[in-house]
């Protein structure tokens, strides 16, 4: 086991129970209570400092905003708005959204193909330095990706109750049989996110054609 993290946290360090939030009828995640959450932003630098001071330090809050504009991408793209972006440190390493209808691709979720651009950018498949950041809870099939990655944390923003692998359905990330373990935030501007997936879905019920899910 190469990281024994095993809770979730909520974006501002309470633990969530991971339990899922309440879904509408056709699968989009609702923001759960409604109660805001911190997102680990930073707090607004006081009093007169020197220039260099006053840059924001990257959190989990600035690179889920990154995650975000990839899920604002798809929307625009008729795709199921869903972001993700791969981060070493401070460095972006990738950028990618759902692209299954684009590609035609069961595969095609945003933080499997953030996670393959950054190992090919690496060239290297292990990724225990790296954090994926992604606008909803991760299906099986990703967070099973991120176990063969060794991923070293994940941060979410919604909940995914009908899909989601990392507490909601299942616990992958704390499953001691797997050979890897590692730690995951939730919550991280989780209503930017959900509400996102709402309006896209919303829009989506008034035109006619295929009914389509998160996952
Ligand atoms: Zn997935």
């Amino acid at each position: 086991m190469e990281a024994d993290a095993k809770a979730i946290t909520a974006g501002d360090g309470t633990p969530t129970a991971g339990d899922g939030t309440p879904t509408a009828g056709d699968g989009t995640p609702t923001a759960g209570d409604g109660t805001p959450t911190a997102g680990g932003a930073s707090s607004a630098v006081g009093g007169a400092l020197p220039t260099a001071a006053v840059c924001m330090p990257m959190d989990d809050h600035y690179f889920m905003g990154l995650a975000l504009e990839q899920a604002k991408l798809a929307y625009a793209l008729g795709e199921v708005p869903i972001g993700a972006v791969m981060v070493l440190g401070q460095e972006l390493l990738s950028a990618a959204h759902n692209r299954r209808e684009l590609d035609a691709d069961p595969a095609a979720h945003a933080e499997l193909l953030a996670l393959r651009e950054a190992a090919a950018k690496l060239g290297r498949w292990r990724l225990t330095d790296c954090t994926v950041y992604v606008t909803l809870e991760p299906c099986l099939m990703c967070a099973g990706a991120m176990v063969q990655a060794r991923i070293g944390r994940c941060v979410y923003a919604a909940a995914d109750p009908k899909g989601g692998a990392l507490g909601s359905l299942y616990q992958v990330h704390t499953d001691a049989r797997l050979n890897h373990n590692f730690p995951v935030t939730a919550k991280v501007r989780e209503l930017e996110c959900a509400d996102l997936l709402r309006s896209f879905f919303a829009a989506l019920r008034q035109r006619p054609g295929p009914a389509r899910g998160v996952c």
